[in-house]
């Protein structure tokens, strides 16, 4: 049985990146779309485990695309595709196309990356697109393409197996594209500041987050976005820091002498 790809993205059923993701792909594989009912942006790898789930099986705009719609989060939707929904087994999760950069930083918060990641966790490789979208609605059309380029190398196994990327576009035609750059994520792409206000239920906050245009370091996604490259990260899902255990371990009989008082 041929391996198939999960699409799925945090825009939600019915996005026009989702759908023109599955155009491209569904000519490289059989092809599920399970993607959250309704908008689910910046969710990053929210799991819902104390509420039900409802799944809706949805028509689908591509005539042998099977597609769910989930009451949930994007990670529930991969959860639930890989554990009950997909018949068969998944080599490649594919999520986006997001029409919005998910840069540095941000592929810890984004819905876009968390989706891909919870693929990653569950052995299969993952892909998370994204399109810069300056001028809207963006070159989501170029997206796709590359990820179904990108996504032909993974099923043939051109690619280190088990691989998770975070791809970024920047928004321009193909020919103003200036090349593919491989990067790492960029530290510090933001300021956050919180707003306050009043009103008729009292006082409220609202985080905002602004980003820093320019990033001097080449070797960053935000770098390569800014200039006019595509930006390839590589990703992986370890979240342990080695400097800090050797500082820990030295410190652990200290503190445990002290704990027993
Ligand atoms: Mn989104």
């Amino acid at each position: 049985m041929k391996m198939k790809i999960l699409v799925t993205n945090d825009d939600g059923i019915h996005a026009d990146g989702l759908w023109l993701l599955v155009k491209e792909l569904k000519h490289i594989a059989p092809v599920v779309v399970v993607a959250p009912d309704r908008e689910r942006s910046a969710t990053g790898t929210a799991v819902t485990l104390h509420q039900t789930l409802r799944v809706q099986q949805v028509p689908s705009p591509e005539p042998g695309v099977e597609a769910y719609s989930v009451s949930g989060m994007p990670s529930d939707c991969v959860i639930l595709a890989l554990g009950k929904l997909v018949k068969g087994k998944v080599k490649l999760v594919a999520s986006g196309v997001n029409p919005g950069k998910n840069l540095g930083d941000d592929a810890l918060i984004s819905g876009t990356v968390g989706a891909a990641l919870q693929g990653y966790l569950h052995g299969c490789s993952a892909l998370a697109i994204s399109c810069d979208r300056t001028i809207s609605p963006g070159h989501l059309d170029t997206a796709a393409k590359l990820a179904a380029m990108l996504s032909r190398k993974i099923l043939s196994d051109s690619l280190p197996h088990h691989i998770f990327l975070n791809v970024n576009l920047p928004d321009l035609p193909i020919e103003q594209i200036k090349g593919i750059q491989v990067t790492r994520l960029a530290h510090k792409c933001h300021i956050n500041t919180v707003a306050e206000g009043e009103d008729e239920n009292g006082k409220y906050y609202r985080l905002d987050r602004q980003r820093i245009t320019t990033s001097n370091d080449r070797r960053t996604d935000a770098w390569a976005v800014e200039q006019g490259y595509i930006s390839i990260t590589p990703l992986f899902a370890h979240l342990y820091s080695r400097p800090s255990s050797t500082i820990l371990r030295n410190l652990s009989t200290e503190l445990m002498k002290e704990l027993q008082g």
